[in-house]
Formats: C-alpha cells, sequence, structure tokens
C-alpha cells in the first residue's frame, strides 16, 4: 500500500470479548496497514487485522500526561507512514477514552481522522445484568461519569436517574459513602459489573448503603457501578428498591466463538 500521508481511524474495540467490535470497525482492521492499541482490547482481536503491524500502547489506570503526549505523536508519526493507521480503543473511543488529545494532535498535523463508534462499558454492564438503563415512566436520564477527577479524587454526585461511575473499583467503599451523603437513599439499587461482556464477567448487586462489600470480589477488574433507577431488579415486585446481596459470576450463555466476519483470515 502507498505511503502516508495517510488517515486515521479511531476503531471502538468494545469492552473486551473481541466478538462485541462492530462489523464496521472489524473491516476497518483488516484493511489497516498499523493498529495501535490500547492495553484492554483482546488479544484476539489482532485476528482481524493478520496483515497490520501491531502495536500495543495502551496505558492503565490513571494515565500520565507524558505519556499521552508519546501515544499522540506516535500517532501522527504512523500517519506519516502509513496509509491506514487504525487507532483501537477499548468500549467506545468517546467515553474516558483521550480522543480529544488525539484528535487535536491530528487535526494539528493536518491528517485527516474518522471515529467508528463501539460499545462502551455502562451499556455491557447493563446488557450483561440484563439491567435497562431507561425504564418507561421512571428512569428518563443516564449520566455516565468518572469517578474520579483528573487530579485523582473521587468525585460523585446525584445528577440523573440513573448514574453510572466508571474507574471507581479501588474505591467502591469511599464511592458509597459520598453517594449516600449526596443525596441518594441507603436502599438504592446499586450494580457492580466487573469484565462487563467478557466471559468471566462478575456481577453483584447491592443496597447502596452495603457497596463496600463488592470491593474484594471485583478486585483488580475493570468495574463500572451503576446506581439508581437503571440497577434495580426487572420484575413487578420491589421496584425501585434494592434486591438482597446478590451476585452472578460469569453468563450462563458462553461468548461466541464463529468468526466475526466471514472471510478467512488465515
Ligand atoms: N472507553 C472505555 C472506558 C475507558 S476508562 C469505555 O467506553 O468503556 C476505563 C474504565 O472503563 C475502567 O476503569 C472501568 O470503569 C470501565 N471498563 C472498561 N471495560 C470494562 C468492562 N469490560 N467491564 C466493566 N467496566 C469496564
Amino acid at each position: 500500500m502507498a505511503a502516508g500521508p495517510g488517515r486515521v481511524v479511531f476503531v471502538s474495540a468494545g469492552p473486551g470479548a473481541a466478538d462485541l467490535i462492530t462489523l464496521r470497525g472489524a473491516r476497518w482492521l483488516a484493511l489497516a496497514d498499523i493498529v495501535l492499541a490500547d492495553a484492554l482490547a483482546d488479544p484476539a482481536l489482532r485476528d482481524l487485522a493478520p496483515q497490520a503491524r501491531w502495536l500495543d500502547v495502551g496505558k492503565r489506570g490513571f494515565e500520565h500526561s507524558a505519556k499521552q503526549t508519546e501515544i499522540n505523536a506516535l500517532l501522527v508519526k504512523a500517519a506519516r507512514e502509513h496509509a491506514l493507521v487504525v487507532r483501537l480503543k477499548g468500549g467506545d473511543a468517546s467515553v474516558f477514552g483521550r480522543l480529544e488529545e488525539e484528535l487535536i494532535a491530528l487535526a494539528e498535523a493536518g491528517i485527516d481522522s474518522e471515529v467508528v463508534p463501539g460499545v462502551t462499558a455502562a451499556l455491557a454492564a447493563a446488557a450483561q445484568a440484563q439491567r435497562p438503563l431507561t425504564r418507561r415512566g421512571r428512569g428518563r436520564s443516564v449520566s455516565l461519569t468518572t469517578a474520579m477527577t483528573e487530579r485523582g479524587e473521587l468525585q460523585a454526585a446525584r445528577t440523573a436517574d440513573t448514574e453510572v461511575f466508571y474507574m471507581a473499583g479501588r474505591q467502591l467503599a469511599a464511592l458509597g459513602r459520598q453517594l449516600l451523603a449526596a443525596g441518594w437513599a441507603a436502599d438504592t439499587p446499586t450494580l457492580v459489573v466487573s469484565r462487563a461482556g467478557c466471559a468471566d464477567a462478575i456481577t453483584s448487586e447491592h443496597a447502596l448503603a452495603d457497596l463496600a462489600r463488592a470491593a474484594l470480589l471485583h478486585r483488580g477488574r475493570p468495574t463500572v457501578v451503576t446506581v439508581g433507577t437503571g440497577a434495580g431488579f426487572v420484575g413487578h415486585q420491589d421496584r425501585g428498591r434494592a434486591a438482597p446481596h446478590k451476585i452472578a459470576v460469569s453468563p450462563e450463555i458462553a461468548p461466541l466463538k464463529a468468526p466475526l466476519t466471514s472471510k478467512s483470515t488465515s
């Protein structure tokens, strides 16, 4: 393929399992000359781009701004050397994915880009637990919030009928306390899902006052916490009230093993 200046396609990889990428994302991967991938991306996604050079540029937890600057520079360099660069990001690229910085770096370098949407962790968690995020007549608004500010401080409040907190896994007890202080009732339904959408997903449900009990169960795993209407039990009884402490480990149905595209990648 012709060398750059090329274009960059941001592909959202979904929450972990390779079969939760979109068909559009998979098609771009199959065309890529080079892939710059996040740490969270499933290694099986590599099978969708056997022709491409693959670079893991991922970061975990709280990123250093210096590291992000390096990734921006790498992206610009790759686009100058290749016709098609795929920047693969976990979940949806537009949600807590530092997409803004990378878009700015490309625009400043005069490089074309495109963004392919994907399944963000909040949606994967809702599907995993079969808890719709919106409820007719009761849950009209959903907020996606990072529990951590830029400076690493925990910050949580009440801004929507359903709140989904990202990056809260390490501080579940403190998150629970802050939410109670912000006015949520002690028995507000609270759902904790780690590795949502993956074969080893864990979900647990709690009353908000008991959120600390989830800490050990989900320790060291990417975790989202859903609070409010959308975390509530689906059924006619006890609507809007927390179910007793309950844990489910991994889905009953194994993830799809079939190839994502009909094209053979071997
Ligand atoms: N762009 C990603 C979010 C990146 S921030 C998205 O749209 O999902 C990283 C945070 O996302 C983690 O700290 C965790 O809160 C959440 N997360 C990512 N993958 C997850 C998964 N499979 N299950 C639960 N939470 C996940």
